[in-house]
């Protein structure tokens, strides 16, 4: 029991209020920048001033929660396939009267 839990940071898709992670050029693969909740081959690399405006259309998608913004990571399929699951699912149970 160290502070090892304590300095685990949250997930890069939940960010406090309406702030935004840290940009960083890459050093890695390019010389700009990336969208941290996009992965390199669904956002490429641009200039900064690209990725902040990109980044501000994640908050249209994004969820409120107590004061958190939590970003949903592009590129998933499944998850809207998920949600479309989902509400057909509770039709059904409405219908079915269980036992
Ligand atoms: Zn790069
Ligand atoms: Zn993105």
């Amino acid at each position: 029991m160290d502070d090892m839990d304590t300095k685990q940071t949250m997930h890069i898709t939940i960010q406090k209020g309406r702030s935004l992670p840290e940009l960083e050029r890459c050093t890695t693969c390019c010389n700009v920048f990336h969208c941290p909740f996009c992965s390199s081959t669904l956002f490429h690399s641009t200039k900064l001033s690209k990725v902040r405006t990109h980044l501000e259309s994640h908050f249209s998608r994004a969820v409120l929660h107590e004061g958190y913004t939590i970003h949903r990571s592009r590129g998933r399929k499944d998850i809207r396939d998920e949600s479309k699951e989902e509400e057909e699912k509770e039709e059904q149970e409405g219908l079915e009267s269980p036992v």
